[in-house]
């Protein structure tokens, strides 16, 4: 058997707020979502974004 494909093209999820790669996806050509990780400080990140808290 000889694969023809000589590419695997792939759409990536990655995390917006730490760029970590969540999953992937097959797609007609390379793409890149954006989305949330499990992680806390993700989460949270993402409903507090623009804000920061000095101390
Ligand atoms: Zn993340």
């Amino acid at each position: 058997m000889v694969r023809s494909r000589s590419v695997t093209e792939m759409g990536l999820i990655v995390c917006k707020t730490c760029n970590e790669i969540i999953d992937s996806v097959d797609t007609e050509k390379v793409t890149v979502y954006y989305g949330i990780c499990k992680k806390e400080e993700c989460r949270q990140g993402e409903a507090k974004k623009g804000e920061f808290d000095c101390e």
